[in-house]
């Protein structure tokens, strides 16, 4: 089922990484850029997908890449969207974070190197791979499976 409000899936923007921070700014909401671009955090409990179950796949906010599908979303209650693992192993970057006095994994999006979130591991959720992927609803977007 499909009606004009879903958002129709769109093919992920080709030359990603070319794109400047100018050009992100344009492209983006400043609550978007603030995430994506500059690895901001939404507040807790707060993104529009945070419970959602609804199936379908979840793709990048900034250039609509595939990144994660509702198969692998699950209910952490941490307060933001998780997931047990990508779409796709190629689909998420992962890189050290030390900001904030903490080390974390931050995760990417491979074709843009946007901001997502970070992953964690090793906390005891019954899924099939024990890692948590935490997402920020704003670094996402939701297209419905029809
Ligand atoms: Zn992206």
């Amino acid at each position: 089922m499909s009606s004009a409000a879903d958002p129709a899936p769109r093919a992920p923007l080709a030359d990603a990484l070319q794109v400047t921070e100018e050009q992100w700014r344009e492209r983006l909401t400043p609550e978007e850029f603030a995430v994506l671009r500059q690895a901001g955090t939404e507040r807790p409990n707060v993104g529009e997908y945070t419970d959602t179950t609804t199936a379908g796949e979840y793709h990048c906010r900034a250039c609509d890449a595939l990144l994660f599908t509702s198969a692998e979303k699950f209910p952490s209650h941490c307060g933001w969207p998780s997931f047990f693992d990508p779409a796709d192993s190629d689909a998420v970057v992962l890189r050290e974070d030390v900001s904030l006095g903490m080390r974390r994994v931050e995760v990417l999006c491979a074709n843009c190197h946007s901001h997502l979130g970070h992953v964690f591991e090793g906390e005891g959720y019954p899924t099939p791979t024990d890692q948590r992927y935490c997402i920020n609803s704003i670094s996402l977007r939701l297209t419905p499976k029809d």
